[in-house]
């Protein structure tokens, strides 16, 4: 099977799936309160009941600037988590880039669609006195504000979920910018909010040339996720992720979106199509 295109243009645009290699969790996890008998159809499950995910991270080449849409684990995250999710950064997002012919240095912005460690990881990098530093040194990096407070100050549930220490530097090194809500990242792209994951968690619309590319992160992480019940395990609050998701698509499907997700491998790029009452995805480029 060809493996669907890892890019998308329209006019003066240009949209790149960037991979930071892949992990592995528990499919009932993923799918919340759908039965195994159905999302295993969609994700074949391994020995120990595993699904494999990528790490997405998404490039966008505007006419005046380059932005990076998540960072993925990154190479720093550590045994612990990465005998628990099987970690295979092959290839990390560094190296991704560098496929493109680009360096660190040639990134503009960073969005976190939210700051879970596997959407932030690449944020900073470790220095041999074992500090953190900005990992992009010319980035403005833009996070929504409630985000940044949850991730400085992380409690409950979502706790392991944050490692403040990595993130702080960002504040030290002037190079965040913290939004409250809906708000434009650059020409062309815009932060927009879409709660349930976290409270905070936004997607990235980009509109051009009467096309739009939409990267709804962690509120629909991969093309098996479109049904409305899909909804992982791990969100904090489910009820808010699927008003959120029935509202995206929604529009998704009056104005014909390309969509990006999180963690798919096989379709970095979704178009909807409706197959009766139901909808599904179909690769697009
Ligand atoms: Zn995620």
């Amino acid at each position: 099977m060809n493996p669907a295109p890892d890019r998308l243009t329209f006019r003066g645009f240009e949209i790149i799936r960037l991979l930071d290699g892949t992990f592995r969790v528990d499919g009932g996890a993923m799918f919340g309160v759908v039965p195994r008998t159905l999302w295993a159809s969609k994700a074949a499950p391994d020995r120990e009941n595993r699904i494999t995910l990528a790490l997405n991270c998404y490039l966008v080449r505007t006419p005046d600037a380059t932005i990076l849409l998540d960072t993925g684990v990154g190479p720093d995250i550590g045994r612990r988590y990465t005998d628990f999710y099987s970690f295979d950064r092959r290839p990390g997002l560094l190296e991704s880039l560098a496929g493109l012919g680009l360096a660190p240095e040639a990134v503009d912005i960073v969005v976190n669609s939210h700051l879970h460690f596997d959407h932030c990881g690449g944020n900073t990098r470790k220095t041999t006195a074992g500090t953190w530093e900005p990992a992009f040194p010319r980035a403005r990096y833009i996070v929504q504000r409630g985000e940044w407070d949850q991730a400085m100050h992380p409690v409950g549930r979502d706790k392991p979920s944050y490692l403040p220490a990595r993130l702080k530097p960002l504040a030290d090194s002037g190079q965040l910018m913290l939004l409250d809500g809906n708000g434009p990242i650059g020409q062309g792209a815009e932060a927009v909010i879409v709660p349930g994951h976290t409270a905070s968690h936004q997607g990235v619309r980009v509109a051009a040339a009467g096309r739009t590319f939409f990267y709804a992160a962690d509120a629909i992480p991969t093309a098996a996720h479109i049904g409305l019940d899909s909804i992982m395990s791990y969100d904090l609050y489910p009820v808010e992720t699927f008003d959120s998701k029935k509202a995206l698509l929604e529009r998704a499907e009056a104005e014909d979106w390309v969509l990006g997700f999180s963690h798919d491998l096989a379709v970095p790029f979704g178009r909807l199509r409706r197959v009766g009452k139901r909808l599904d995805v179909v690769a697009a480029s």
